[in-house]
């Protein structure tokens, strides 16, 4: 090392950005600057927790999953492991033609692999329909992808798109079946598709993760709040909030960002919108690359309850689409996760905003706060009045996935390779979870602080 001080810039403070900042710190050293420019007035993105009733909810990202590794490391890392928490493990449910039922089993995301597992949810023909696919000729294209509903409605049919899938891709991408390609969300299925699987129903079968007994979930015990605050102090950045990073020019070896100045190296852990914007005239190759990545806003009504209102045991309530039910899920929090099961109120999150739909994210909170109420009352009969609320609106909430999301992306880096000093993170990369977001920042920062150490 030379006596110079390595400066870096981070553009967004969400998870990705901290978790950036976090191993640049540990790579660099303690005298690195490096800086966290965030356009929001908090740390941590859509990672959000606030005091409702009488204790700490998260808002954004309640959960991870719990078989990818990387946030239970880095509770380690960070010493804070004693926050790991996983749920009670009681049942889901789908709300389906004005009647509630078990979320099925033995599902890739909701597409079957035998027409038992969605029995009850779709009617005697789909049943029949799903039984007989293998015997239907089918035509894979390994050189081309697919949306999830014309793969899906085009074998077993529209009701297991619309009451079995597109409930699940609404809760990991705010996505309906249309919006999201087979490839990037359902990676296993389109290997087994790839590999010769002459059937939808034998794809799916060869493709569901053998049962493992460990939690699928897993939290922190007082929110993603001790993450991000934990993520802070190890990483000690100087951070600039309120202010968008903009202006991003080549300077010599460097670069040059508005509001920081000069830096060796930055990293941008903004979403694909805004990084477009940030890299249009520095690096349009890059800029292009990422240009097609839509984003589907939504919005959370979290609502403590007096522990009587009768909250049903279960962990939460999925709703299908064409449902005329404005929610598209409920998460019954203190059914859920044991450690709010003793709280003095009943914690639920009604979430509201799928693809498409952005429209209910613009409603007042008065009207979110209604349509809560009554879509909670519809679903499980709880009318009672909570004791306490939060709204919180998340516009630009979760990027698609679309067909085509795989090469995009290996556009995205093959055109940031080609950037020196400069690397690309978070959601729009190789998974929208938290996990994903943790690694992806991991990666980036590895490759920048290798670039620019002196
Ligand atoms: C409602 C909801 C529920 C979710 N639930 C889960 C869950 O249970 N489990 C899970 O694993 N994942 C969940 N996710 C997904 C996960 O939370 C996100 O994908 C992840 O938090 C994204 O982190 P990020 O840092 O990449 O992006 P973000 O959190 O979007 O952070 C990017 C930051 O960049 C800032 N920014 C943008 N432009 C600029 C600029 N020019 N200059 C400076 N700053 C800028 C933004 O203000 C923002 O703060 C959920 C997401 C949502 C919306």
């Amino acid at each position: 090392m030379t006596g110079r001080r390595v400066s870096v810039a981070v553009v967004g403070g969400g998870v990705t950005g901290l978790v950036a900042a976090f191993r640049l710190r540990q790579q660099l050293g303690a005298d690195a600057e490096i800086t966290v420019v965030e356009a929001g007035s908090r740390l941590g993105g859509k990672l959000r927790t606030v005091p409702l009733g009488d204790g700490p909810v998260d808002v954004g990202a309640e959960a991870f999953i719990a078989r990818r590794p990387e946030v239970a490391e880095l509770l380690v890392e960070l010493g804070i492991e004693d926050q790991l928490v996983h749920p009670a493990g009681r049942q889901p449910l789908i709300w389906s033609e004005g009647a509630l039922h078990p979320l099925p089993t033995r599902t890739l995301m909701g597409i079957p692999s035998t027409a038992q597992s969605v029995e009850g949810l779709v009617d005697a023909d789909t049943l029949a329909r799903i039984t007989a696919e293998p015997t239907v000729p089918f035509d894979w294209d390994a050189s081309a992808d697919i949306d999830v509903a014309s793969l899906v409605g085009s074998r077993f049919g529209e009701q297991v798109v619309r009451r079995s899938v597109d409930p699940l891709l609404g809760g990991v991408y705010s996505g309906l079946a249309e919006s999201i390609g087979v490839r990037a969300a359902l990676p296993a299925l389109a290997a087994a598709l790839d590999a010769g699987a002459t059937s939808l129903t034998a794809a799916v079968t060869a493709a569901l993760p053998t049962p493992s007994p460990g939690p699928v979930f897993g939290t922190l015990r007082d929110g993603y709040g001790t993450l991000l605050d934990a993520l802070r102090a190890a990483a000690r950045p100087h951070t600039i909030l309120d202010a968008a990073a903009t202006d991003l020019r080549r300077a010599g070896d460097g670069w040059w960002l508005d509001p920081i100045g000069h830096v060796d190296g930055v990293l941008l852990a903004a979403p694909a919108p805004d990084m477009i914007r940030l890299v249009a005239a520095a690096a349009p190759r890059l800029a292009a690359a990422a240009s097609g990545i839509e984003l589907a806003s939504s919005a959370v009504v979290a609502l403590a309850l007096p522990n009587d209102a009768g909250v049903p045991e279960n962990s939460g309530i999925l709703v299908a689409t064409g449902e005329s039910l404005g929610a598209k899920a409920f998460t019954l929090s203190s059914r859920k996760w044991p450690h709010l099961a003793d709280r003095e109120v009943t914690l639920v999150r009604a979430s509201y905003g799928r693809f498409g739909d952005a429209a209910v994210v613009d409603n007042s909170d008065e009207q979110l706060i209604a349509k809560a109420r009554a879509d909670l009352e519809t679903v499980t009969g709880v009318s009672t009045e909570p004791v306490d609320v939060f709204v919180q609106r998340w516009h630009g909430g979760l990027p698609q996935y679309a067909p085509g999301h795989l090469e995009r992306v290996a556009a995205i880096e093959s055109a940031a390779d080609g950037v020196d000093g400069l690397e690309v993170a978070g959601a729009y990369l190789h998974g929208v979870g938290v996990p994903a977001c943790v690694a992806s920042a991991t990666t980036a920062a590895t490759r920048l602080a290798a670039r620019v150490a002196v």
